[in-house]
């Protein structure tokens, strides 16, 4: 939807107030924390997207505060890394297993690492979505937003 996310923020905000708000409102595609914030602003209920266990199969990780917004686990900084994917998630993988495990896990080419990733990746957009609704109901949708850009 556009050729950047400016234009797809505008079409959305051109769209947006001609559909029926007594109808829950989807936008397909759009998995960027950012465009999620987006999305919501302009009255947007649900979203689907590939992207958090696509890069999970991958090796990408989605972590609060980075550039990138994921890390990627076959980089060598994390060989001997013992913390969780995310600090603080409560999610079995971040409870249970290092970076270093799973970063072994994908130069071994064991599946594993993969799923491991994918159990964290949706964990963390249902984390999301969870402070997003709060958010909404508490009026605190721009320090929500501030959260989730921040590092821990
Ligand atoms: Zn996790």
């Amino acid at each position: 939807m556009g050729a950047d996310k400016g234009q797809m923020a505008e079409v959305v905000g051109f769209t947006a107030p001609y559909l029926r708000k007594d109808r829950p409102i989807h936008l397909l595609g759009i998995g960027g924390i950012s465009d999620i914030f987006m999305g919501v602003r302009q009255g947007i209920d649900t979203f689907d997207c590939v992207h958090p266990t696509r890069i999970a199969r991958h090796g990408g990780a989605l972590v609060r505060g980075s550039e990138r917004g994921h890390l990627q686990i076959r980089n060598s900084a994390y060989r001997e890394d013992s913390n969780p994917l995310q600090e603080g998630c409560a999610c079995h993988t971040c409870q249970t297993y290092s970076r270093a495990y799973i970063h072994h896990l994908f130069k071994a080419k064991e599946i594993l690492g993969m799923q491991l990733i994918t159990l964290h990746n949706i964990h963390f957009m249902n984390d999301l979505l969870a402070d997003i609704r709060h958010g909404l109901k508490t009026k605190t949708l721009h320090e929500v937003e501030e959260r989730w850009f921040l590092a821990d």
